[in-house]
């Protein structure tokens, strides 16, 4: 059955061919959803455009940092389909360095990505969002922000992560009077390229023991969380805290 049929979807960080976002675009579109993908790497962008209808895919290069192109993205958005339903915030970085290490630098980019690119987009949508009196939008939080790291990210990583669902939560009470929702998903170790093929064999075995499911999670695992949040399948549901990982970390 389609759950977005006619929604509008934008998904930032999409266009990784490996990545959360893409799958959560395709599901969303095989949904019935015209999908929205941003994506601050050029070349993806161009190499993902084929892989939708034109009339029901826009891909813009743009940059979660800049509020500049962020505003660009909602109005573009607005022009082209007339309204935005879901935001789901996937853009984000990781670096896997220990805390003595983390030069002022890092902390800016990995801070910058992750939490001011959330709060960027989302005040980009949520006038529109507010117009129509309804609105759903999700943010990609981590397993890293709950348990403090020790997977793969840095502890920046992690303050990063945990800043989404506070700023997550704080939003979904000042916003849920005007019919939007705001949810976060935190998933566990996802195959993706974020990990950059700095994850060795056995790393991934010592990372398998902590997992009751015994499996590291796939796009696809995170992309069905999204879909359940952006849908009206979630429709009280608004402040929450959704975990996708396997049951590494049961609390
Ligand atoms: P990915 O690297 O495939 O996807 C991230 C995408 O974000 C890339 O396409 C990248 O180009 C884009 N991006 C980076 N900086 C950007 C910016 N400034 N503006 C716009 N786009 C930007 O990795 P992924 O694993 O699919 O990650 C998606 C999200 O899931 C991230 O927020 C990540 O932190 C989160 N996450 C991933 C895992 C995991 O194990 N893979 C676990 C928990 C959370």
């Amino acid at each position: 059955s389609q759950l977005l049929e006619n929604k509008v979807c934008i998904v930032t960080g999409a266009a990784g061919i490996n990545g959360i976002g893409l799958r959560t675009a395709k599901l969303f579109y095989e949904h019935g959803a015209n999908i929205v993908i941003t994506d601050v790497n050029e070349q993806a962008c161009d190499e993902v455009r084929a892989l939708f209808e034109a009339g029901r895919c826009l891909v813009m290069v743009s940059n979660v940092t800049s509020k500049e192109d962020c505003q660009k993205v909602a109005d573009a958005v607005v022009e082209k389909f007339g309204r935005i339903d879901v935001l789901v915030n996937n853009a984000g970085i990781t670096q896997p360095v220990k805390f003595d290490e983390i030069q002022p630098q890092d902390y800016d980019k990995i801070l910058d990505v992750n939490l001011r690119g959330m709060l960027y987009m989302s005040q980009a949508v949520t006038p529109q969002m507010k117009h129509q009196a309804s609105g759903s939008i999700v943010n990609t939080s981590s397993v890293s922000a709950q348990r403090g790291g020790g997977i793969f990210g840095g502890p920046h990583y992690s303050a990063a992560k945990a800043g989404m669902l506070g700023l997550g939560k704080a939003m979904a009470r000042e916003l849920g009077a005007y019919g939007i929702r705001v949810n976060s998903v935190t998933p566990g170790l996802i195959a993706t390229d974020i990990t950059g093929g700095k994850l060795d064999d056995a790393m991934k075995q010592k990372i398998l023991e902590g997992i009751p499911l015994n499996r590291l999670g796939t796009p696809e695992d995170v992309a069905k969380a999204f879909l359940f949040l952006a849908s009206d399948l979630s429709g009280y549901i608004t402040g929450a805290t959704i975990d996708v990982n396997g049951g590494m970390h049961i609390h």
